[in-house]
């Protein structure tokens, strides 16, 4: 295979320091050669490039997730399904990473652990793979650690998490596919932010995810300056939908130190959910989720009830027109 399609050449060349190139470079900075032939777009740029302004506002661990780390690496927050942090290491850093501020003191994974955790929590059905980028890991040692966690009984499947397919799409080989067909159900879970993201490459990977059997979805950040715009958004989960990709969430960006630049006001990112809501299918149309301290994953929509009299609701509809609806007699 020729080097740059290899994604362990990738990962060899990639680049640590960027000053070189007139860019911000952090101790941090991680950026694929793959990840820097898309720099030409500033959408994709300014995710992964830091710039000089100073921000200091924001939560070291917005999502709380230390309470609800039971063992090494595990957290579980909801009762059916748990996450893991495989590890800290990502192909390419995103500037706005909620866990980016954990990361000097994560204290890694434990397989034994979490088995242990996870054959004692039979309320568990689903649990997800994450990271960092849990693609970094060699596909021998991933499908290993995928065996273990699927001979557990109540598991009934796998999600991973991934960020390969818009910064490294050569991880997606024919040899990680075949690593992860015995333990099927596995669902992908990718994070893309930009329709500038989606390259053939992109394409290429996705379409042979797919193909041998593990459905993906998606998930956005939403970011200002970037994605806050619902021409764009519309583009990327029209694009999506047609590569048989579901969009899954969008997340408001989370409350972690250094983030305020990206962050777009709740009443501004219910507009643009309204607009998508009106101009695309129910099939291209993520949740808007923010997640709030301990409580989690909060999912918001633009309010259509105006008011309840009696028995009779009014409701506001896509094209803003008022509607009475009679409620259920019992
Ligand atoms: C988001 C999240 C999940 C998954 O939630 P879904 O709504 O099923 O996608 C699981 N655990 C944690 C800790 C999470 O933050
Ligand atoms: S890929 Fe995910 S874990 Fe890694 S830096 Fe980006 S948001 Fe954080």
């Amino acid at each position: 295979m020729d080097g740059f399609k290899d994604w362990h050449w990738q990962v060899k060349h990639s680049l640590k320091n960027v000053s070189s190139l007139g860019l911000v470079s952090t101790e941090d900075t991680l950026v694929t050669p793959y990840l820097l032939s898309l720099f030409q777009s500033k959408a994709i740029l300014n995710q992964f490039i830091e710039t000089n302004e100073k921000d200091e506002k924001g939560l070291k661990d917005p999502l709380y997730e230390k309470k609800f780390t039971k063992v090494k690496g595990l957290i579980h927050r909801y009762p059916d399904r748990a996450l893991i942090v495989l590890t800290n290491k990502c192909f390419a850093n995103c500037r706005f990473c909620f866990r980016k501020n954990n990361w000097d003191n994560y204290e890694g994974f434990s397989l034994k652990k979490a088995i242990e955790y996870l054959n004692s929590q039979t309320q568990v059905r689903e649990v997800l793979i994450s990271g960092g980028d849990p693609l970094t890991f060699e596909d021998k040692s991933l499908a290993n650690i995928i065996e273990k966690i699927r001979s557990i009984k109540h598991i009934e499947l796998i999600r991973i998490a991934t960020r390969a397919l818009s910064v490294l799409p050569y991880r997606i080989s024919d040899s990680l596919i075949e690593a992860l067909k015995p333990y099927k159900p596995i669902w992908f879970s990718i994070h893309i932010n930009h329709p500038d993201e989606i390259t053939d490459d992109f394409i290429e990977a996705s379409g042979k995810i797919i193909d041998s059997g593990f459905p993906v979805v998606s998930q956005t950040v939403l970011l200002r300056g970037i994605n806050d715009d619902a021409f764009i958004l519309k583009e990327l989960f029209c694009k999506l939908v047609r590569l048989r990709i579901k969009p899954y969430y969008l997340f408001g960006c989370d409350r972690a130190v250094g983030n305020e630049r990206f962050r777009v006001k709740i009443e501004d990112a219910l507009k643009i959910i309204g607009l998508l809501r009106n101009n695309i299918s129910g099939l291209c149309m993520p949740f808007f989720a923010v997640d709030v301290d301990d409580g989690g994953k909060i999912i918001l929509e633009p309010n259509r009830i105006i008011s309840k009299k009696d028995n009779i609701y009014t409701f506001k509809n896509f094209e803003g027109r008022q509607l009475y609806y009679e409620d259920a007699k019992y």
